[in-house]
């Protein structure tokens, strides 16, 4: 067993343990059931990390299996992005991938088998009717004219379904089960529907396909899965899951389900339908999209699987809803960060300053650190000269601000890793836009304080004019404008437009960041945030090379 950090444990595990312990069960045997019709998101990560690491923990097995019985949806290329992101996430499936869809011709007999119990029939009212028919939480339901079929009758009307006899939709295998059902999941639910669509993967072997309901429970019989684990909204339909275990005798142990809440993240949609809506309607360039909670976006935006996991884990498995703030999860990650990330001086507004007392061809070496924290991070050159940037917002032309450490005409700033600077004065073009700040500097303060004791406040980054690289800047917001997007009727009227704000600025000219190596592929630059560190494609031809900082976080969580 590996050891388990305290907010690891939940009460699935609490389960686990007694079946163990009082040898109900031998091994532990999860599954994590991903249907392949999108990306996973954050919220299938929280279901990862319970399957798989329930597994690991106890020694047991995890299956893969892809629930693909819906034709329309399954593709390739969702399949390998799953597959490649649970392994990215540091899981790894017990065995050979499972699919529903490896189970269709038992699902069948299964099927058959029902019908033959006089536990199921071919209905022909159409799915508006079945709906009518099927009644409230206050009125119970009504029989559908087609349930008395005699057993012969509804054989041979589910091998013509299977055959092709039946449009789409004028037909359906429902269970015999009970119409005035207190669960309106009991009420006679659709076991089998027909549609004529290729699936990715038997291509139009079979034009009905089993429902969820029907081929979960079977699936998670046939390979043998102790637990299986689902989120709350399908508590109704356990008793579903059983009914259809336990009538078709099955001879595999009875697997057990449970129910946990799923993850709501605040301004966040974990839905990979509604995920691919964002695509469709070009709200996000892909999956991968920075923007996008799915494991593929974080990854692109700078997460590591560590820091996906801990929040999973932080957030513990309960059956208690709740939306969880987005400052959970950034947390997660900026504590890796701050440990991990070179610090890099970058100006996003810059302004120019020019050093009065510094001859114009002045420029100077200056060694600082990485990090200033961890003297084996090492360190660097940056270039002092006479004619340097700072970032427009650490100047103020009024005195009012001098609280808030800017630089102002007549008060002193130290630049980082620097000299203290002193404003004297402003240069103006003729519609009265600064186009530059004259200051002059102490030579005796390289690092040190001032010898007669004067007091400094406030400390500004800065590139040196002369040899800099051109930067872009993505700052990413949240995607939604609404904290709770599960309330709101069409979650498209909630997009923010300012999901992505581009600057452009200067970075400090670190041999490391232009290199070919990629040597820094993130940073952290003060005030302003984390990055990841990208060269642009774009420019490569041009003459000054562009680099690309995407902001992973904030340094802290923003006051609203
Ligand atoms: P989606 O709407 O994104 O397709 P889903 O539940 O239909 O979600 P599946 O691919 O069928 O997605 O889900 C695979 C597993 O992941 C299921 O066991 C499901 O319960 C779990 N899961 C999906 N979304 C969440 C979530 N937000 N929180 C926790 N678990 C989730
Ligand atoms: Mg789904």
């Amino acid at each position: 067993m590996k050891v388990l950090k305290n907010f690891q444990f939940n009460f699935i595990y609490n389960i686990i343990y007694k079946d163990l312990q009082s040898k109900k069960i031998k091994q532990v045997h999860t599954r994590f059931p991903p249907e392949p019709n999108g990306y996973l998101h954050i919220g299938h990560a929280k279901a990862i990390c319970l399957n798989f690491g329930i597994a690991q923990y106890y020694n047991g097995k995890c299956n893969l299996r892809f629930d693909d019985t819906n034709p329309e949806t399954g593709r390739i290329e969702y399949r390998e992005s799953i597959k490649n992101d649970i392994k990215w996430l540091g899981f790894m499936w017990d065995g050979n991938i499972h699919y529903t869809t490896d189970y269709i011709e038992e699902l069948y007999n299964y099927a058959i088998k029902l019908i033959n119990k006089g536990l199921a029939y071919v209905d022909e009212l159409s799915m508006d009717d079945i709906k009518k028919y099927r009644g409230t939480l206050k009125k119970s339901g009504k029989n559908s004219p087609y349930r008395s079929r005699s057993i012969k009758e509804n054989l041979f009307q589910f091998s013509k379904m299977r055959d092709g006899g039946f449009t789409e939709g004028s037909a359906c295998l429902r269970a015999k089960i009970d119409m005035s059902s207190h669960s309106i999941v009991m009420r006679d639910p659709v076991l089998y529907r027909i549609k004529y669509a290729t699936h990715y993967r038997i291509g139009n072997s079979w034009c009905i396909y089993p429902t969820y309901d029907f081929s979960h429970c079977i699936a998670d019989a046939i390979e043998g899965i102790t637990h299986s684990l689902c989120t709350l909204e399908f508590q109704e339909n356990r008793t579903l899951y059983n009914w259809i275990l336990n009538n078709i005798d099955i001879t595999t142990t009875h697997p057990a389900q449970y129910e946990f809440s799923r993850l709501n993240l605040a301004y966040t949609i974990t839905s990979k339908r509604k995920l691919n809506i964002l695509i469709k309607n070009n709200i996000v360039e892909g999956w991968d999209d920075p923007r996008m909670p799915t494991i593929s976006g974080l990854r692109r935006r700078g997460y590591t699987a560590e820091s996906i996991k801990e929040f999973c884990y932080r957030i513990g498995i309960s059956k208690q809803d709740s939306l969880i703030k987005l400052s959970f999860l950034e947390a997660c990650i900026r504590s890796y960060l701050n440990k991990s990330a070179p610090r890099i001086m970058a100006v996003i507004n810059p302004i120019k300053i020019i050093i009065t007392n510094l001859p114009q061809e002045h420029t100077e070496n200056i060694r600082v650190p990485n990090h200033p924290n961890s003297p084996d991070m090492g360190t660097r050159i940056v270039i002092f000269s006479k004619e340097i940037f700072i970032n427009k917002n650490d100047f103020s032309e009024t005195a009012l601000h001098t609280t808030l450490h800017k630089l102002t005409i007549g008060k002193e700033i130290r630049l980082r890793h620097s000299y203290i600077i002193k404003a004297e004065y402003l240069e103006k073009d003729t519609f009265g836009n600064l186009i530059c700040i004259y200051c002059s500097y102490d030579p005796s303060t390289l690092n040190k304080h001032p010898k007669d004791g004067r007091k400094i406040t406030g400390v500004i980054q800065w590139v040196s004019a002369y040899k800099y690289i051109n930067t872009e800047f993505r700052f990413y917001n949240n995607l939604f404008l609404h904290s709770n997007l599960s309330t709101v009727k069409d979650f498209l009227h909630h997009v923010n437009p300012n999901s992505i704000i581009t600057y452009k600025g200067f970075s400090e000219n670190n041999e490391e960041l232009l290199s070919d190596k990629k040597l820094i592929n993130l940073c952290q630059i003060e005030r302003e945030g984390y990055f990841t560190v990208e060269k642009s494609q774009k420019n490569t031809k041009t003459i000054t090379p562009t680099i690309i900082f995407s902001r992973i976080v904030t340094l802290k969580t923003p006051k609203l």
